[in-house]
């Protein structure tokens, strides 16, 4: 997009710099690894839908990367500058996403050129419905070979009409909510799929802080209390990801980097207040609770522990890396640092949590959302009240025990209350993207510090990934 400067390779070329560094170090076949690197296919479409008395021509894309798994998976997103070099970087990027989560999908993305901003929701939810219809003709979303999900520009609301427009389509299909995820629960979406790629982010950061060798390697030490972090971009992913860092976690958001520039608070700036003044006035200016500072990007290379860059892409990149302080940048959006940045970031010994790692807590809520789909039933249905009244033998006992022998033992209400509540939906969704968060660092970290030549946790993250996909075509004999 617009932020990479022209003087350095684009996205899709930044992204196939990071795989080829990590396929040097493997043993593929020259097929095998091409293979795997290029992009299967972009669909490009034009379509017309008339509004405010004339047709507006649109111009959309879905990208498959990768099928060696199926479906495929990946967001749609609607920017004005989406692009195909854009589309297929994101797709490629899904691919390596889903696999190093285990999520078990190909790479896929879409993208629509528009500004979401400049249509009211029934104009947006006709243009939606008229691309929807376009990809679904051609099985470009479908349950089984192609599930999109939200992106940037997009949301539940979008997601419901491609559900809406798939049924009209597939009336007998039984399977039909599975087409896409990221659905108001309503509508067949699932609890926590909102907050899923920032909770993600959070999931991520505290499996780092559990091994020292790792926060050493960043020159931290502790844990996320009291930490100094910098959010570029308080979208949904920045949001939620400084939302909980800082209610769960302890940690201080001290600048927020927004359209407009950047507000500034040492104590730490309260999120909430901040998020409710972006939607009320578009940007973070007049923000009452800390200080505005005109330049936003100067914010990136401020003092602090932490930084997440949660917006767009190529926001790191040779003209600014050298000067970026945080000793620790964990991506929670698409590739907002380009190659030649990541280089200059390694040299200076800054530790990076890389996309296809940090941001993977949106795919896999999805994956959790499909699965829903596909079983007709709600998680937790069917074994809560089960569980709750095994707890409730266990309470009892120990208060008869401790009545009968004498020992007086009393259980805390507080201790009651949580023991006795059997987990729904929400709290099963959370401990599986946690479980999922938490297997997937170890899985890169091991590779990272196993490898003499492996030097940072991208290259890990690509290394497990590419043989996990390769495992998978030459199970198929490919
Ligand atoms: N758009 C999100 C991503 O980039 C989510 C994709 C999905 O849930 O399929 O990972």
């Amino acid at each position: 997009m617009a932020s990479i400067p022209a003087n350095e390779p684009s996205f899709r070329q930044s992204v196939e710099l990071m795989f080829n560094r990590a396929a040097a170090l493997m043993d593929l076949s020259p097929g095998l690894e091409e293979k795997i690197r290029v992009c299967n296919s972009t669909y490009v479409v034009r379509f017309g839908v008339k509004l405010r008395g004339e047709i507006k021509t649109f111009t959309g894309y879905r990208s498959v990367h990768s099928e060696h798994m199926e479906p495929v998976k990946g967001g749609i997103r609607y920017a004005p500058n989406v692009n195909q070099d854009e589309v297929e970087a994101l797709a490629s990027l899904m691919t390596f996403k889903c696999a190093l989560v285990e999520a078990p999908f190909g790479g896929s993305k879409g993208g629509l050129c528009i500004d979401p901003r400049e249509w009211d929701e029934d104009e947006l939810d006709r243009i939606t419905r008229r691309f929807a219809y376009e990809l679904i003709k051609r099985d470009l979303i479908n349950p089984s070979q192609n599930v999109p999900a939200p992106d940037m520009g997009t949301g539940e609301r979008e997601m419901a009409v491609i559900a809406d427009q798939y049924a009209r389509m597939n009336t007998t299909d039984i399977n039909a909510k599975a087409c896409v995820t990221g659905k108001p629960i309503h509508a067949g979406g699932i609890q926590g799929r909102i907050e899923a790629t920032g909770r993600g982010v959070q999931y991520a950061l505290r499996e780092f802080f559990r091994h020292p060798e790792d926060i050493k390697a960043a020159n931290l030490s502790g844990d996320l209390e009291g930490k100094r972090i910098i959010v570029q971009g308080l979208g949904n992913v920045g949001y939620h990801a400084a939302l909980f860092l800082r209610d769960e976690d302890g940690a201080k958001i001290t600048h927020v980097i927004e359209r407009d520039g950047a507000v500034h608070n040492d104590q730490g700036l309260d999120i909430e207040a901040l998020r409710a003044h972006i939607v009320a006035t578009g940007g973070v200016r007049d923000f009452k609770g800390g200080t505005f500072i005109e330049d936003g990007a100067s914010a990136l290379e401020a003092e602090c522990d932490i930084l997440i860059p949660a917006a767009l892409e190529g926001v790191i990149n040779l003209s600014n890396a050298a000067r970026i302080k945080a000793p620790l940048i964990i991506e929670a959006a698409n590739g907002p640092i380009t190659a030649g940045a990541d280089d200059v970031l390694r040299e200076k010994g800054v530790v990076i949590i890389p996309d296809l790692y940090a941001n993977a807590g949106g795919v896999t809520v999805s994956y959790f959302e499909w699965v829903k789909n596909l079983s007709h039933i709600r998680f937790g249905r069917m074994q809560r009240r089960q569980e709750e009244s095994r707890h409730e033998l266990i309470v009892n006992e120990l208060e008869r025990l401790s009545r009968d022998t004498g020992i007086g033992w009393t259980l805390s209400p507080d201790f009651k209350q949580k023991y006795l509540r059997g987990a729904g939906e929400l709290e099963l969704v959370r401990s599986g993207l946690d479980d999922t968060m938490r297997t997937a660092y170890q899985a890169m970290r091991e590779v990272w510090h196993d490898r003499h030549d492996v030097p940072d946790l991208r290259m890990a993250g690509f290394l497990v990934s590419i043989a996990r996909v390769a495992a998978s075509y030459r199970a198929k004999g490919l």
